[in-house]
């Protein structure tokens, strides 16, 4: 992975679509600024007994439209600008399926591979002492992100209900169903991309069944998305983890891969399969490609190279801008970041709407809440592209940004 800056990325994309929008200065200015940026440190005292220090970010990008929202990331690579490019990317992505809030992130720079259950409880609460003023159910609300789960969520409520002496589930979501986490939650980042990507096909007018699909990352997004298009009879041809990638042309069935990598730690040596690295499966001959791990996976060194028909990006931010003008230019189908994996924020909305009102829905009544929400957003966003003769993540950011102008002018921001 190159060393690309993810915040300079946010900025590219901005740039674009002011071309386009032409917005007056100042709201300009302040959208390419976080509205707060908070860094903690939090000491830890490690299983045998030493005390360690582990820096701590949360950045509430913009709340013109509501409350911040966002996930928390347990990570080495974690920094100030990932954090801050995590937190813009999730302003547009609440705005473009029109759920009440804006946008935040947060992440830890640690290695929980390396830490322990309690270990990860304890950094986990001394992480909510310590932004605790800052968060809560009408001001910020986090969820988990890459490396963090229901199980760190449920730590962190429990810390936060204790500080404040009152029980207070709607502050994070993504919580374990036993203390207000909604159903549906778990698979929802996928669940959400694959109605993404069926409107997607119909507009094509291509057939699932005739398709193949290549998967980059197996963790909550990854090995759920490949389950989806497997269902719907695509053929997987390719998967792959941080510790190698498995292809088989003849297909794989996930659901066996997901047991296998259970078992061993990795998809990498599954039965049957030929190890590839990640950049050979990036750049396989597929109709449907599935970035569903990190950022900068596809930039100006390999873009050329992909042949897939049509990226639909699980992960945020794994195509860099340099590389967008490249796949734009061949005629790649793109369904971005932001729109595509936006189902993860949205059941976490109606997880916190259900908090709220202290009443719970069937996860039919969930997935069919989230289908509306996906597939409003997916016809909004190729209108606008349509309209403007824009690519689709040009599209995305209008529909996006254009909400949460219209919030900061009717607030009065800046007029
Ligand atoms: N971390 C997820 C994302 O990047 C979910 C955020 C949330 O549910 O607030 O969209």
């Amino acid at each position: 992975m190159e060393n690309i800056d993810p915040f300079e990325n946010v900025l590219k994309q901005l740039d674009k679509v002011n071309k386009i929008l032409k917005l007056d200065e100042g709201i300009y200015e302040s959208l390419k600024k976080p509205k707060r940026f908070l860094e903690v440190n939090i000491p830890v005292i490690m299983d045998n007994g030493e005390l360690k220090v582990f820096t701590g970010y949360r950045c509430q990008y913009n709340d013109a439209r509501g409350p911040t929202k966002g996930g928390i990331r347990y990570h080495w690579n974690v920094s100030y600008s990932e954090v801050k490019a995590l937190a813009a990317w999730m302003t547009w992505k609440c705005a473009v399926v029109d759920i009440p809030y804006g946008g935040g992130k947060g992440g830890i720079i640690c290695n929980p591979k390396e830490m322990s259950d309690r270990e990860i409880e304890r950094l986990s609460r001394g992480f909510v002492a310590a932004i605790y003023k800052f968060i809560g159910p009408e001001l910020d609300i986090p969820a988990p992100d890459v490396y963090t789960n229901p199980k760190v969520m449920g730590w962190m409520m429990d810390e936060f209900s204790k500080i404040r002496q009152y029980y207070s589930p709607a502050v994070f979501t993504g919580k374990p169903l036993s203390i207000g986490g909604s159903l549906g939650r778990g698979d929802a980042t996928a669940k959400g991309a694959w109605y993404t990507i069926r409107e997607y096909v119909k507009h094509l007018k291509w057939d699932i069944k005739n398709t193949t699909s290549v998967i980059q990352g197996f963790g909550n997004a990854g090995a759920y998305i490949s389950k989806f298009l497997y269902d719907q009879g695509s053929k997987i041809i390719a998967v792959s983890d941080s510790k190698g990638g498995i292809y088989n042309e003849k297909g794989l069935d996930p659901y066996k891969v997901l047991e296998y990598k259970e078992s061993t730690g990795s998809v990498a040596n599954y039965p049957g399969s030929k190890n590839i690295t990640n950049e050979e499966l990036l750049t396989l001959e597929c109709d449907i490609l599935c970035p569903s791990a990190l950022e900068n996976q596809i930039t100006a060194e390999n873009a050329e190279k992909i042949r897939a028909k049509m990226i639909a990006e699980l992960a945020n931010g794994p195509v860099t801008p340099e590389a967008d003008e490249i796949l734009i230019k061949n005629g790649v189908y793109q369904l971005p970041d932001f729109l595509c994996n936006a189902g993860g924020v949205t059941v976490s909305y109606f997880e916190w709407v259900q908090n709220l009102m202290n009443y719970y829905w069937t996860t039919e009544e969930v997935y069919e809440k989230l289908d509306k929400k996906m597939t409003k957003a997916f016809r909004d966003v190729i209108s606008a592209a349509e309209k403007h003769s824009v690519d689709m993540r040009t599209a995305s950011y209008i529909v996006a940004i254009e909400r949460i102008v219209d919030a900061m002018k009717a607030r009065g921001f800046g007029y």
